[in-house]
């Protein structure tokens, strides 16, 4: 140990680390891990343990895919219930999105509206993204300089008109500029004159929203980011992959040597087009949930490193937007709380293991956002954990959400995972269901 003030011994015959799972006790100073050591390790006199048995010790999630909504949509989300689902969740870091919210995080000053917003509220760390609409290159700098983690753009509608796509010439202008700085842009990757030229029928059949949104639109704008990227020397990352069939290109980009990242959600991995009942539009996001077969090959994705992550992408709204009309009903899906068990009942049907899981869903976003204090169970990263059972199950009761509102395509399923406790810092900020105040810190980029 290093000789801090070590207060807190976490143990468990499964602690998953950056080396593999293994027996260990995870030994805490200051809100730090200290060392992990040895399972039987003796317990510093004046030091608590805490003997997890063969529940697992994970790393704190970081889910870097969040609409919290607040302020302006609060009656949708807000920061107070979206951070306790989190932590009901075993997530422990979280960065917000810039749209959805009012105002949107496009200066300076909307940042400081959001932050002053969320601190009260915060029960898990919490950073911001910015956004890059066609009016605010010149707030792109000043905002990466006030800490935002990022910047978000889309190339298609948002859904809410302040906050406005690029067009392509908009795009490089906006990736220049952020590259100019050694920043990074996330994308709504969607073309828009593919969208156009898709047949749009409303109604409650889900075979006439996917046919919508079809996959050429996710290709085709995949292919001209990468062309833009690389063009450019920018650090580009795809939201919210659907398409399986932009795997083979991403895959070439990455090889050489384009600064690609990607990530895919907890409904691609999870949910199928042909299990979407008429009218269910809780189904409803944006790429659209596709075809059993195209899910498959997103699971190759990850398993040979295409896709880096795998974030939420939470985007909830009240129920009575949620119509059973595909084309008009608001597309999100809420899964905040539920991400860890959903990924893992479909990860271990497929053979993966939880340190395949700890990765996607903790060390690679951390490290697409540069959080160095978080992501992994290994000394001078902050004392962030979920304790899991993971063989133990539970029925999705959508009651129990944390979520304001508790619309979910997961309503009715059983998942493997039961979140027993999360930690904060080396404090527990939830446990068996039950979540603790406010105790999160906004976080800045670097910070
Ligand atoms: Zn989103």
């Amino acid at each position: 140990m290093s000789g801090a003030d070590v207060k807190l011994v976490l143990r468990s015959t499964r602690v998953v680390t950056p080396g593999g799972t293994r027996p260990a006790a995870v030994a805490v100073a200051d809100g730090r891990i200290d060392a992990v050591l040895p399972y039987d390790t003796g317990v510093p006199a004046g030091a608590r343990l805490e003997d997890f048995g063969d529940d697992v010790l994970l790393p704190g999630l970081v889910d870097t895919h969040v609409h919290v909504n607040d302020p302006g949509r609060t009656e949708w989300e807000g920061f107070f219930t979206a951070t306790r689902a989190a932590a009901a969740g075993g997530i422990t870091t979280l960065l917000d999105m810039p749209l959805n919210s009012l105002p949107p995080t496009t200066t300076v000053d909307h940042l400081r509206t959001k932050q002053q917003v969320a601190a009260p509220k915060a029960h898990i760390d919490t950073g911001f993204w910015g956004g890059a609409i066609p009016s605010n290159v010149k707030d792109l700098r000043p905002l990466y300089e006030a800490g935002v983690f990022g910047f978000k753009c889309f190339l298609s509608p948002s859904g809410v008109e302040e906050f406005p796509e690029l067009d392509q010439e908009q795009l490089a202008r906006s990736m220049a500029e952020i590259a100019g700085f050694g920043g990074l842009l996330i994308v709504h990757a969607e073309d828009p004159s593919h969208l156009a030229s898709a047949p749009q029928r409303s109604g409650p059949a889900y075979a006439d929203f996917l046919a919508s949104r079809p996959r050429d639109a996710e290709n085709t704008a995949i292919e001209g980011l990468i062309a833009h990227a690389g063009r450019l020397n920018a650090r580009v990352h795809v939201l919210h992959l659907s398409s399986s069939d932009a795997l083979p290109m991403i895959a070439a980009a990455k090889r050489e040597g384009v600064r690609i990242t990607v990530e895919s959600c907890p409904h691609f991995l999870t949910l199928t087009a042909e299990e979407v009942p008429d009218g269910a539009t809780e189904f409803k996001c944006c790429p659209p949930i596709r075809e059993t077969a195209n899910q498959d090959t997103l699971w190759e994705g990850l398993a040979d490193g295409t896709i880096d992550c795998i974030v939420s992408d939470h985007s909830p709204c009240t129920t009575d937007l949620k119509t059973p009309d595909f084309a008009s009903a608001w597309g999100g899906i809420s899964s905040l709380q539920l991400g860890l068990p959903a990924v893992w009942t479909e990860a271990r049907k497929r053979g993966h293991s939880l340190d395949d899981v700890a990765r996607w869903m903790s060390a690679a976003p951390a490290e697409l956002a540069g959080l160095t204090r978080k992501g992994a169970i290994e000394a001078g990263r902050d004392a962030d954990f979920a304790v899991l059972a993971p063989d133990d199950t539970f029925t999705v009761d959508p009651a129990e959400l944390f979520h304001r509102n508790q619309v979910t395509a997961y309503a009715g399923r059983t998942l493997y995972g039961v979140v027993k406790s999360t930690w904060l810092r080396g404090e527990r900020i939830a446990a068996d269901g039950t979540v603790a105040g406010p105790t999160g810190r906004l976080l800045e980029r670097n910070q």
